[in-house]
């Protein structure tokens, strides 16, 4: 974002993260090193389903000076869209919170393993454990399988692993267990979060997001790798027109798709300290009366 758009520049800030603790490359302490050497203010760690990275990132973030915002970004699903959604600010000892990320632990074991089957059943030999490995203590992805798949040499990318096996429709497929965007909302709301729409633009229609901003949402993601500038001023214009507040950031997963990465997509800080004023006050704990779409 051109800094132009803020009058007085408290810094920078990169609020979509993700770390070794789910498909993220860099374990959190390399990501803050990363975000300090960029000179960033705040970032935030928003694994998928989980939280496991935040109390590093924190600890390493002290040290240098950043701020960490605790995060998550959640796999929800309203009438068959796959949404994402970003909890900023949220307890992360929050008993609920932990609750589900167990659940959603399991349910990636039980696909990690569907998968491996059916790779196996085409012939390509893969052990889950070896993919286990390769997601190390965090929660196990696809990612993690394509590059169990690079490595045997079944595939010569980490794209043509999507591209062959794992993207959506392809043969070894699998829907992941996801829960329904309103209750992970509610859920956000409950750890005293804030709940955003993540990466609008990626592959949810215009309608779509004008439905899913009525489930209570405090805010929209304008600012991602995935959004043209178009995008980035029309979610904008719709976080105004809906009293939404706006967040943004690199979706950075490590180096390894070659194409995003952090410090490329940073917001103004003000951003942040309009999060802030909000925290406490999300709108489904003023009126639990939210729409049901
Ligand atoms: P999972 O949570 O296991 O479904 O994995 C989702 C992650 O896989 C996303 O966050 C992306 O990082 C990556 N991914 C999904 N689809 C593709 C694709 N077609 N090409 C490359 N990476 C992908
Ligand atoms: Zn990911
Ligand atoms: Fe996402
Ligand atoms: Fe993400």
């Amino acid at each position: 974002m051109d800094s132009k758009t803020t009058e007085k520049c408290l810094g920078w800030a990169d609020l979509h993260l993700h770390t070794n603790r789910s498909d993220g490359v860099f374990t959190p302490t390399e990501i803050v090193q990363k975000a300090a050497e960029l000179e960033l203010v705040a970032i935030s760690i928003t694994d998928h389903d989980e939280v496991g990275g935040i109390e590093e990132a924190q600890q390493a973030a002290e040290k240098l000076g950043i701020e960490v915002i605790p995060g998550i970004e959640l796999s929800t699903s309203t009438r068959q869209l796959d949404v994402h959604i970003l909890g900023y600010f949220i307890n992360w000892h929050n008993q609920e919170i932990l609750h589900y990320i167990r659940l959603f632990q399991q349910e990636r074991l039980k696909r990690a393993e569907k998968i491996v089957a059916k790779l196996n059943s085409m012939g390509l030999k893969l052990s889950l454990d070896f993919i286990l490995e390769k997601a190390g203590a965090g929660s196990v992805g696809r990612p993690h399988i394509a590059d169990a798949l690079m490595e045997e040499g079944y595939v010569l990318s980490y794209d043509e692993a999507f591209y062959k096996y794992l993207g959506n429709g392809k043969p070894a497929y699998e829907p992941k267990y996801k829960i329904s965007t309103v209750d992970a909302v509610r859920l956000i709301h409950r750890a005293q979060g804030l709940a955003f729409l993540a990466h609008p633009g990626m592959d949810l229609s215009n309608e779509d997001v004008t439905q899913l901003i009525k489930i209570g949402l405090d805010g929209l993601e304008i600012l991602h790798p995935s959004h043209n500038e178009t995008k980035i001023n029309y979610f904008y214009q719709l976080a105004l027109k809906n009293n939404l507040l706006v967040s943004g950031g690199s979706d950075y997963h490590g180096d390894r798709k070659g194409n995003a990465t952090i410090g490329n997509y940073n917001i103004p800080y003000q951003f942040v300290i309009e999060m802030k004023k909000a925290v406490g006050k999300s709108r489904l704990l003023v009126n639990q009366n939210f729409q049901k779409i």
